[in-house]
């Protein structure tokens, strides 16, 4: 039994936990950071990092497949499930590696075990307390199921799929979100004859309805079927494989059910309602500032509403160390953060969708660049395109895009948004050729007046 004073204690050794204990320890502070699982949390054990290397095997798949078209011969030949899973385990460990020596190197003491909020400002693990002039809870998330279907056998979430030893020949994909898109688009290209379940009217629904429109394009030609607009009412499942019914009565067949209808904050049992912390439906209410109720504790990451992204999280926790260092750093609202789902095609969003941006400013300007005109997104044989929505006459609020490869390019649309730029501050710039960032200059142009590559 010990007691511990430091000067920051960190509940959850995540994305946003191990940023705001790295950001503390930076400026000077103490920090312990409390962990029960591994550094990195979900992003780096099962959540981007695995998913990307998956998304990655798979576009090279897609690419051998398609080798005859750029003039080579190849012949996709099937997984080597061994080999998938040792090349995504070997990122994952290089970088869990690194995030330790880092986090250690910075001088954050790392306690492993179950933390339980305690009230006040500090946290106990098993017998020993540990308690800090500031607090920062960030414990998470965890993958969200229906009411009566059980997480079992032949009905799995992300956390199994990552792990899946062999690949479905049929997979079912409840939810049309992020996380079931990208698990659609991987076993598509690795074979499997994939559907797609979403109760609401589109997939990507947190999306402009433009770009959902655009991945539903895109899959019906990749071949992924998909159902929206209809919800699901049950399924049985034995040796052979999963039958889900529809509220409809139609009822699927397929080998595994991906349950993907979102994440849900992992904040039961961590003593944050018993110490008096304002929660809403298990997730910790904040301030713009990110302080609680309580004084001195903050919430960082996956457990605040909002969006559920490591990046996020990074943010999140980097401004709650500056915050209690006395920097002051600026609020970075949701809509400016970046949002990247690494589907093929993958789809790159920062700022307001259309509706969003007509709400808040009235009246609002949209282009829509086709990139069919632009020769690198030929050389990929990929298709999509870009919209931009500016306020009338004033800076350009959102950026939504479409295509292969289109997050790495979703920077020069961030700093557009964050910094308001207008299209015609833009236009000037120069972009190189051939490349996809191209596009952009080219929506800039054709935005202040002065369109280049653009078929009418
Ligand atoms: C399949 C999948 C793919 C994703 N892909 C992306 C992507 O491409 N890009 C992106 O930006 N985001 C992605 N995300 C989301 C991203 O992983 C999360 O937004 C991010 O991990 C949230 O960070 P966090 O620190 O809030 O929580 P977590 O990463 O969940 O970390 C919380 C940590 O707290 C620990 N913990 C919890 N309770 C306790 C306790 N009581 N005591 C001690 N420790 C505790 C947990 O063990 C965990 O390590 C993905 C998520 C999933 C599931």
């Amino acid at each position: 039994m010990t007691d511990t004073a430091v000067d920051l204690v960190v509940l959850g050794g995540g994305s946003a936990g191990y940023a705001c204990a790295m950001r503390a320890a930076e400026l000077g502070s103490s920090v312990v950071l409390i962990e029960r699982d591994k550094l990195g949390g979900t992003c780096l054990h099962r959540g981007c990092v695995p998913t990307k290397a998956l998304l990655h095997a798979a576009e090279v798949a897609d690419e051998i497949k398609e080798a005859a078209a750029v003039g080579l011969r190849a012949k996709f030949d099937g997984v080597d499930v061994d080999g998938l899973h040792q090349y995504k385990n070997a990122i994952v460990g290089k970088h869990f590696k690194g995030l330790t020596g880092l986090v250690a190197s910075r001088g954050v003491q790392v306690v492993a075990g179950d933390g339980v909020f305690a009230g006040g400002r500090s946290v106990n693990v098993g017998d020993d307390t540990y308690t800090g002039t500031n607090v920062v809870l960030a414990t998470g998330s965890y993958s969200k199921s229906l009411p009566g279907l059980a997480i079992e056998g032949r009905v799995i979430t992300s956390e199994q799929a990552l792990e899946l030893q062999w690949v479905p020949q049929r997979a079912l994909v409840l939810g049309g979100g992020v996380i079931g898109v990208e698990f659609a688009s991987v076993w598509a290209s690795l074979g499997a004859e994939v559907t797609i379940i979403e109760a609401l009217p589109s997939l990507v629904p947190a999306e402009d309805p433009w770009v959902g429109k655009q991945l539903e394009r895109a899959f019906k030609k990749r071949k992924i079927a998909f159902k929206t607009g209809v919800r699901f009412s049950g399924v049985t499942q034995d040796e052979s494989g999963v039958t889900v019914t529809l509220e409809s009565g139609e009822s699927l067949t397929g080998d595994l059910l991906l349950v993907a209808v979102g994440r849900g904050p992992a904040t039961e049992g961590c003593g944050f309602a018993e110490a008096g912390v304002e929660m809403d439906r298990g997730f910790v209410l904040t301030n713009e500032r990110l302080a609680t109720n309580l004084p001195n504790v903050y919430a960082v990451g996956d457990i605040v509403p909002g969006l559920q992204l490591a990046h996020r999280g990074f943010q999140q926790g980097i401004f709650v160390a500056e915050e209690i260092a006395g920097r002051g750093p600026i609020v970075v609202p949701d809509s400016r953060v970046p949002r990247i789902t690494y589907c093929d095609p993958q789809i790159a969003s920062i700022g307001l969708t259309e509706q969003q941006a007509t709400d808040e400013y009235g009246e609002v300007e949209t282009l829509v660049y086709n990139t069919a005109g632009n020769a690198k997104t030929d050389i990929l044989r990929t298709a999509g395109g870009i919209k931009v929505v500016r306020a009338k006459d004033g800076p350009v609020v959102g950026f939504h895009m479409v295509g292969a490869r289109i997050g790495e390019i979703l920077g020069e649309a961030q700093l557009i948004v964050n910094w308001e730029a207008y299209p015609e501050d833009v236009a000037p710039y120069v972009h190189g050729h051939p490349t996809q960032y191209e596009a952009i200059g080219e929506t800039m142009l054709a935005m202040a007046g002065k369109p280049l590559h653009v078929h009418s």
